[in-house]
């Protein structure tokens, strides 16, 4: 954290083989493979230091919810063996450090650049380069330009009539100030609940004099049992690490967890109950969802686990029309993304907590007092937004990208993302998203799939290198089957019954596409390395 901002802001050159877009770990990990490439690399990001999400989420509670040892690097033996998670699920601090370690461990600072934010991306087809210029003035030149922007990075900003003129103080979790936030003794509004609203509203409970949740969807939220780490399971694990990883990696979820064929439909009531509450013991995102097969593909068992879930929700709150305000009932359980929570529907036993239905009031406006929905006034001190972002392709189409042609990328996914892979876009050449939508992304444990898709970016430019080539394009024919691929995989599933961001439904205006590619991270990545295996097929190479 002693490195936070100490980088010169003017670059050595202006000339490198990549720009990469974003320090979170997808852009470190870049830079690092980069250079023991023998390549030259700069890093850009607008934060003033690395770890991207974990600079950002700073908010009370924010911790992982993937298992702290799932959830971090596995390229380095000699890393993944020093390094020691304190708990189950890791807070953003412990994170934030860990994203610092790397940057120190592998001297990546002098390659990095913050408060810098990229504006635009021009390819010029005489030179075969990108011209990246930043708010800042610089003006590069690069061959490739891989963008490590995040899918979860854009945030939404606050749209609320009247916003501005509120007089009290406005938080968004997903830019949480340094210093933090004291809630003692203040009328306090969190408008959301979504997973950063059910990460911090028990904490925000606690401390506040009042807390008011404004609710428009309800959520699904498991306990997370998080715990310290057990130093047994943590020695086992690390004394056969690889074999443990490579699972990860052949895996569905990108977390090596038991898969069954079983279907919920071929059980009968008794026997389900005990699997699902063997999943909610377990503390995991995918304990319920993973113990049948047919949960994501038939709604008929998936009721069975979402009324297995609501049951626990009516249980654990005493209020029973409270309870059933909370509970999820117009969208399959598992197709909005599922929360992991530490005393989340406790916290509305307290009398200090109420739960606003915008459904039945909406939000109207802001004012100098607080906040007004269609039927009472609020008077806050403090509001916080935990309103979520514009995922998956906000971060890439922000920022001002042209391609062959003139293209516009923002022009060529206005309708939804055309890519190929979730990697590569069609007229933009040597140009790469990690972990982009048509890719299994943010249906996967994250580290495992920003691993898989910096290692594929890196074996590619390598082939470039050998073989001559000065740019790499698919093809538009490979980029419209693998769009329709990945749109025939999602409508086989329930996800496009929820009003998710993985629909692109949460944002105003943007098209109704299922965003992320649910063919699984291990079928996915075994089809990059055979495509690769193949020369590069559905890639123009020249
Ligand atoms: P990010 O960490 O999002 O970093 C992207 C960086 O790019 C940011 O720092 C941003 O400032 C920068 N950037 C973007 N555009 C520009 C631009 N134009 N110019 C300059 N800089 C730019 N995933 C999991 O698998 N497990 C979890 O438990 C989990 N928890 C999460 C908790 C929260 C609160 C959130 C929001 C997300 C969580 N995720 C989780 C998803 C998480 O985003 C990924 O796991 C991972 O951190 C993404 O890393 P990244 O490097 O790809 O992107
Ligand atoms: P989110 O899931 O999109 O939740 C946003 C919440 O705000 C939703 O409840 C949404 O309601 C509500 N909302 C948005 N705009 C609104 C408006 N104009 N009026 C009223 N309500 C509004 O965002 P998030 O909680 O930041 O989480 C995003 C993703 O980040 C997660 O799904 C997860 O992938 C990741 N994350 C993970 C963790 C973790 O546990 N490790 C923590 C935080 C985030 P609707 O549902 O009705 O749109």
């Amino acid at each position: 954290m002693a490195n936070e901002n100490n980088t010169t802001k003017v670059a050595a050159t202006t000339s490198y083989d990549a720009v990469i877009v974003g320090a979170g770990f997808a852009g470190m990990y870049m830079l690092h493979k980069m250079r023991g490439m023998g390549m030259t690399a700069r890093v850009y990001d607008a934060a003033k230091g690395v770890g991207g999400t974990w600079y950002w989420n700073r908010y009370p509670g924010a911790r992982c919810d993937v298992m702290s040892h799932d959830y971090s690097f596995s390229f380095d033996k000699e890393l993944e063996q020093e390094w020691e998670w304190s708990e189950k699920y890791s807070t953003q601090p412990e994170i934030l450090r860990y994203a610092n370690h790397v940057a120190d461990r592998y001297e990546l600072w002098p390659d990095m650049q913050f408060e810098t934010r990229i504006d635009s991306a021009v390819f010029d087809e005489n030179t075969k380069r990108w011209t990246v210029k930043t708010d800042q003035g610089d003006v590069i030149s690069a061959m490739h330009v891989v963008m490590a922007t995040g899918t979860l990075s854009a945030a939404k900003q606050p749209d609320l009539p009247g916003h501005e003129t509120f007089a009290g103080e406005t938080y968004m979790t997903s830019k949480w100030p340094h210093e933090g936030v004291d809630f003692t003794g203040k009328k306090v509004g969190v408008i959301g609940t979504g997973s950063s609203a059910i990460q911090s509203i028990p904490i925000i409970a606690e401390q506040a004099d009042h807390l008011t949740v404004f609710q428009r969807t309800p959520n699904f939220s498991l306990p997370a049992g998080n715990s310290p780490t057990e130093k047994k399971f943590i020695t086992d694990l690390k004394s056969d690490y690889p074999t443990y990883r490579q699972a990860a990696k052949e895996s569905f979820f990108g977390v090596p967890v038991e898969v069954t064929d079983d279907l919920a439909l071929d059980a009968d009531k008794t026997e389900r109950d005990a699997k699902y509450q063997e999943g909610w013991d377990s503390g995991s995102l995918v304990g319920v969802l993973g113990a049948y097969a047919d949960l994501l593909f038939d709604k008929e068992a998936n009721d069975t686990a979402a009324e297995f879930v609501r049951e626990k929700i009516r249980a654990t709150v005493d209020a029973p029309e409270l309870a059933e305000l909370l509970c999820p009932d117009d969208y399959p359980f598992g197709t909005k993304r599922p929360c992991l929570d530490t005393g989340y529907y406790e916290a509305f036993n307290r009398e200090d907590v109420r739960l606003v239905d915008l459904r039945k009031t909406p939000l109207d406006s802001m004012d100098t007092n607080g906040v007004n929905t269609t039927d009472e006034h609020f008077d806050f001190d403090v509001v916080v937004y935990a309103t979520g972002f514009d995922a998956m392709t906000g971060a890439v189409t922000r920022v001002d990208i042209s391609g062959l042609d003139g293209k516009k990328l923002a022009d060529e996914w206005e309708g939804g993302p055309q890519n190929y892979l979730g990697l590569c876009v069609s007229g933009f050449p040597n140009f790469y998203v990690v972990t982009g939508p048509g890719s299994p992304s943010v249906l996967s444990n994250m580290m495992v799939s920003i691993e898989q898709h910096i290692e594929w970016i890196a074996d590619l430019m390598q082939y470039m290198r050998d073989n001559d080539k000065s740019t790499v394009d698919p093809s538009i024919e490979a980029q419209e089957e693998w769009v329709a691929h990945v749109a025939e995989a999602g409508d086989g599933t329930l996800y496009p019954l929820a009003n998710s961001w993985y629909m692109g439904a949460n944002v105003p205006g943007k098209p109704r596409v299922f965003l992320p590619y649910i063919g699984g991270c291990g079928p996915y990545r075994e089809r990059c390395d055979e495509i690769a295996a193949e020369g590069y097929t559905g890639f123009v190479l020249a």
